[in-house]
């Protein structure tokens, strides 16, 4: 029997993971540092390249019985309430060009899907509430310790600890995430209880100066998934629910009523900053390596973080695989294969968001610019993300030295 793979970690990136290297045989313990797995109760978008992972690792029906798929992914104007551009994803040429569908699904039902599919396999163990604190690596081995004094040997480990990663600040040393200035507060509600004038089978963004919101269906139009996104202006105590909303009030003052409409359905006990991070070339050091947010965090202008993290997943159960047990060389091909996509999903997300945000000029000739791409245009632009991801070995380009990490 092989020594476990250490997975720090049990989002949709860690879970891929597990289940992608258990498959080839992999024993795999994931640590996961809440006291259950699961997930909190948003929605989550994913374009048809997560088909690609989700077929090879046998869960694609079930999470295609419990998602949506709309009828089109809308951008309208914030301030005027018109269309400024769509991606048809619910027509035949999206279908014909890609394959697969575009589909919007509850996070704790595709969550529950991999967790279900993990817990069949017996070469998974899941081990709950075990908060990684830190790790050694022992040269043949590693140990990794948990907040509650445990301690755990494995072949490698596997930092799949989201966007604020533990194991890459003890791995790469370089700091927080960089915040851009906005916050996001996210709620699903029961469809019935939606009162707004708006287009309930799409996903639909609402871009203005300084804000955004973000709208679709979940679980067969049972319910109405809003995520609000603003740049901050004021500081308010954290959990002041009273001073969020004079914040919102604010940042949306000039927003075309249906979007005040929006608001007025958030709940507003809890809300997220925003950030990301510059690209970086490497994630990993002898048999400790990064992946998912850990790696390669994103803004959510292309809805792309959680399809990265699953991409990854599979991928680095490839390499892990073919290199036979010599994990460095396994995470430096991961690393070959995955940086510039990554990379490109960052820094495009990032332009987005600034287009979305525009104000003024800037703002006129972008949506001028958005309208007259055709729809071909428009699923060209999208071709090199949707078409799904290189195998290890295709595409892949040699690294730099580590030290080019930060160019
Ligand atoms: C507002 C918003 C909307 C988004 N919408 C989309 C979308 O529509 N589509 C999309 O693809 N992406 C979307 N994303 C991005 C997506 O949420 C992330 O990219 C994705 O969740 C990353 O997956 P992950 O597995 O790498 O990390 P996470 O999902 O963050 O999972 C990390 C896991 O590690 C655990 N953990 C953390 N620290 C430790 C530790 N020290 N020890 C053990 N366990 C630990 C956490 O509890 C968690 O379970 C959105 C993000 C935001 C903020």
């Amino acid at each position: 029997m092989k020594e476990p793979i250490l997975i720090a970690g049990g989002g949709l990136g860690g879970l891929t993971t597990a289940l992608a290297l258990a498959q080839r045989g992999w024993p795999v313990r994931v640590l996961e540092g809440a006291p259950e797995f699961g997930a909190l109760g948003y929605g989550i978008q994913f374009g048809p390249n997560v088909f690609h992972v989700l077929d090879r690792i046998g869960v694609s029906a079930a999470v295609i019985e419990k998602a949506d798929s709309p009828a089109a992914v809308l951008m309208i104007d914030a301030l005027t309430g018109e269309e400024v551009t769509r991606v048809p994803t619910g027509g035949p040429e999206f279908r014909e060009r890609f394959r697969y569908p575009y589909i919007v699904i509850h996070r704790v039902d595709l969550q529950n899907v991999m967790l279900d599919a993990c817990r069949r396999d017996p070469l998974v163990t899941l081990e709950a509430d075990a908060l990684v604190t830190g790790f050694a690596d022992q040269g043949d081995w590693v140990t990794v310790t948990t907040q509650d004094g445990r301690s755990f040997e494995g072949a490698a480990l596997i930092g799949a600890d989201g966007i604020r990663s533990r194991t890459r600040a003890q791995l790469l040393g370089d700091g927080d995430p960089l915040p851009n200035g906005f916050m996001a507060f996210r709620s699903s509600v029961p469809m019935g209880e939606v009162t707004a004038e708006v287009q309930r089978d799409v996903v639909a963004l609402w871009g203005g100066p300084g804000f955004h919101i973000v709208h679709y269906p979940l679980r067969h139009g049972l319910l109405f998934n809003i995520a609000a996104v603003f740049r901050r202006s004021a500081h308010s105590e954290r959990g002041d629910v009273a001073a969020y909303r004079a914040e919102l009030e604010h940042a949306y003052r000039d927003a075309h009523p249906t979007m005040k409409a929006l608001l007025a359905m958030l709940d507003l006990n809890r809300r997220q900053a925003v950030g990301d991070r510059d690209p970086i070339r490497h994630w990993h050091k002898g048999r400790v390596g990064l992946l998912g947010d850990a790696a390669h965090p994103t803004l959510q202008s292309l809805a792309q973080g959680a399809c990265m993290a699953i991409e990854d997943g599979l991928c680095l159960a490839e390499v892990i695989d073919t290199a036979g047990g010599d994990f460095d060389q396994a995470f430096r091909r991961f690393a070959a294969a995955r940086h510039l996509r990554t990379a490109r999903v960052t820094l495009e997300s990032r332009y987005l968001w600034d287009l979305y945000h525009a104000d003024g000029i800037t703002r006129d000739v972008h949506h001028q610019m958005l309208r007259e791409r055709s729809e071909a245009d428009v699923l060209q632009c999208l071709a090199w993300l949707y078409d799904g991801f290189p195998r290890p070995g295709e595409g892949e380009r040699s690294l730099p030295d580590a030290r080019e990490n930060l160019r």
